[in-house]
């Protein structure tokens, strides 16, 4: 503290102000930092002690320097003591901390004169206590300024920079800033944020000086040579009276840690881009390969009617053929019957000649009405087959597309080895499809002639029958997929359905098909199924002109005339009496009346004009249970079994007397089993 005897002393040689060499070599003579201030606030003289302590601009002229900057180390203490003194206050002091290290500065401040004031700064040292602990907080602080990697910089209240670590250090490695305007300079900071150079007063530093907080601003800093992005922070410290006396500041380079996330978010971006693409292209596909499906699916569908279709004229030309055979010898027959009708051994023989005919056309009839009444297995049930016979229909019914393709180009020699019967049970629909396509491939195998040669035969359990032929032959490759629907080699014109169909056939038959084929010498395939006990056939059906007649009452329901007439000549021809009507209602009522001279059986029509023959059966199974039942139908598929119905046989027309005959004397096969 000042002396106020010296001060006295200073005042007494001069009445006015002294003269700045005087003035300072009077404060050298002071034990303490000291200054004379005009009363204006501007420096007048400072004693070397002062300049250390306090901030003083030795190349500019004292008078430009003013107390609030020249006082700065003392925080505001100094600048507000001494206006107050200037305003009239009687001398005061005050004690203030220096820095950390535990001095305590004595302030006083005297009015020196009418124009200049005093202050004086004496420094106390700190008490043991106090030094030993601050010097162990300082040993912490520069431990904890070791460890991090962000750069740490203490400032004094004026900017200079007290202290640094060893990071802070690093970035200008050249020159080491000495305060915060020189680092300013240095890093040409420039503001992230809102894309602009950073000046001076707004430097993180300057506002913690200035008492602000700040936090983490991003700064492109200019470091080494190179462009840093730095996030710069920045506090204030306070003395006890909560004066700012300098600032941390702390900046962490985040340049690599930004690189990395940037790098990170394209990463991130280029996958869900990847991801998007993905899904994208598995639309696509999922979208295509429906499409394709679709595609597929149609053409099958019209391949199958393309193939259904070319069954069906294969069929109507060995209908017509047949049909047309048949016709041949009724039409010129009949026009010499009329012509020799004199002669009884003539008209025999051209009657003999049309019943052949015409039996040859009802054959062909019946074949095209199996064929086209193929019923599912699970509706109709299984027949009783001959395979030998049913070889034999086939090749009838395939030979005009044999004859065609023998005049395209080499002859098809059909040959034929052949048990007398080989019984099994199933749908001779299905069968007979089987067959007609396993000839239409071996035909197709020959297309410059060939020996097709058709086997039957029985084999322990088995029914089998196999069709070879001396065509190209398959490869493994064909061989192995043959089976496979809409498989084939024939381009447009094949289907890839017949063997699949074979197959599925076979397998519904509870039998097998295989193939053996080599490449170059031709194809045999062969069909095993269940084989049965021995079927009545139509050859069975004892001849009726050798059967003694009894003769029955019979009750004809046909609504066709010509039918009905011709149908009753033929019964009363075999000595039966017979009542003939056309509708139910009319059947009804003979069966009900007949009690008088009974009937022993009724035949009836299925299609009616007042309802179905079927419905006449139930209702003479319950009124007249004694009455047999005999149904004759044209066209329609048998959906039940005649015994459901109560009749006793079924017959298909055209009728032939001999088998009408066999069934009314009661000695045919089943109605089940005669077509
Ligand atoms: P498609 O006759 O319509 O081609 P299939 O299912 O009947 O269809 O036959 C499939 C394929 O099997 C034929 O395309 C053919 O390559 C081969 N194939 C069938 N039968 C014979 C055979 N008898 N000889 C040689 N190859 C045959
Ligand atoms: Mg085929």
């Amino acid at each position: 503290m000042a002396d106020p005897s010296l001060i006295d002393q200073a005042r007494s040689p001069v009445s006015t102000a002294p003269d700045p060499v005087r003035a300072t070599a009077w404060l050298e003579a002071l034990p303490a930092a000291a200054a004379l201030f005009r009363r204006t606030g501007m420096l007048y003289a400072v004693n070397t002690l002062g300049r250390e302590w306090f901030v003083v601009d030795n190349r500019a002229p004292l008078a430009s320097q003013s107390w609030s900057v020249v006082l700065l180390p003392l925080g505001s203490s100094g600048s507000t003591l001494l206006t107050r003194v200037a305003s009239g206050e009687s001398p005061t002091t005050q004690q203030v901390p220096l820095g950390r290290d535990g001095r305590i500065a004595d302030l006083r401040a005297v009015p020196f004169d009418d124009e200049l004031l005093l202050l004086t700064a004496t420094v106390t040292a700190a008490g043991d206590e106090h030094r030993t602990m601050s010097a162990r907080v300082d040993r912490e602080l520069s431990a904890l300024m070791m460890l991090t990697p962000s750069s740490v910089r203490i400032t004094d209240v004026a900017g200079r920079i007290l202290q640094s670590n060893g990071a802070a250090d690093l970035e200008h490695a050249a020159h080491r800033p000495a305060t915060v305007r020189e680092l300013w300079e240095l890093d040409a900071p420039h503001d992230v944020a809102n894309n602009r150079p950073l000046s001076f007063l707004d430097a993180p530093a300057m506002r913690a000086l200035a008492g602000n907080l700040v936090r983490q601003q991003r700064l492109e800093v200019r470091r080494l040579g190179a462009q840093r992005v730095i996030e710069s922070s920045a506090a204030p410290i306070r003395n006890e009276q909560l004066e700012v006396t300098g600032v941390v500041l702390l900046d962490r380079d985040v340049t690599d840690h930004d690189r990395l996330e940037r790098q990170l978010h394209e990463r991130q971006g280029r996958e869900a881009e990847l991801q998007h693409q993905v899904t994208h292209e598995r639309e696509h596909l999922e979208r295509l390969v429906e499409e394709r499906s679709r595609a597929l699916i149609a053409s099958q569908e019209d391949r199958l009617r393309d193939r259904r279709l070319t069954a069906v004229g294969q069929l109507a030309a060995g209908v017509m053929h047949d049909v047309n055979n048949a016709l041949n010898p009724i039409m010129a027959a009949a026009y010499l019957l009329r012509h020799y009708a004199e002669s009884p051994d003539a008209v025999r023989d051209y009657a003999d000649r049309i019943q052949k005919a015409a039996e040859i056309g009802a054959a062909t009839a019946s074949r095209v009405g199996r064929f086209i009444r193929q019923e599912p297995v699970h509706a109709g049930g299984d027949e009783a087959l001959d395979l030998s016979a049913m070889v034999e229909e086939v090749l009838d019914l395939t030979q005009p597309m044999r004859l065609r393709r023998s005049s395209d180009a080499g002859e098809v020699v059909i040959v034929r080895q052949c048990a007398p019967t080989v019984s099994t049970r199933g749908l001779p629909g299905e069968i007979r499809e089987a067959l007609l396509n396993l000839v239409q491939n071996a035909v197709d195998a020959m297309p410059t002639g060939g020996t097709l040669t058709v086997r039957t035969f029985e084999e322990g359990a088995d029914a089998c029958l196999a069709i070879r032929d001396t065509g190209v032959g398959m490869s493994a490759d064909v061989r192995e997929r043959a089976f496979e629907p809409f498989f084939t080699t024939k381009g447009a014109k094949g289907s890839g359905l017949g063997l699949a169909e074979v197959y599925g056939i076979a397998r519904r038959h509870r039998g097998t098909a295989t193939i053996s084929s080599v490449p170059g010498r031709g194809t045999e395939v062969t069909l095993r199924l269940p084989r049965a006990v021995g079927i009545e056939t139509a050859d069975a059906i004892p001849d009726a002109a050798l059967l003694p007649v009894i003769p029955h009452h019979i009750l004809v329901v046909e609504d066709h005339d010509d039918g009905r007439e011709f149908l009753r000549r033929i019964l009363m021809a075999a000595g039966h009496h017979v009542d003939a009507v056309a509708t139910c209602a009319e059947a009804r009522e003979k069966l009900a009346s007949g009690a008088e001279i009974p009937y022993d059986l009724m035949l009836t029509d299925v299609g009616l004009p007042d309802g179905s023959g079927w419905d006449l059966v139930r209702y003479a199974r319950r009124k007249v249970p004694d009455v047999r039942v005999g149904v004759i139908t044209g066209w329609e598929p048998i959906a039940d079994t005649g015994e459901s119905h109560g009749a006793e046989f079924i017959l298909r027309k055209p009728l032939r007397a001999a088998e009408l005959q066999a069934h009314i004397a009661g000695r045919s096969a089943p109605a089940s089993t005669t077509e």
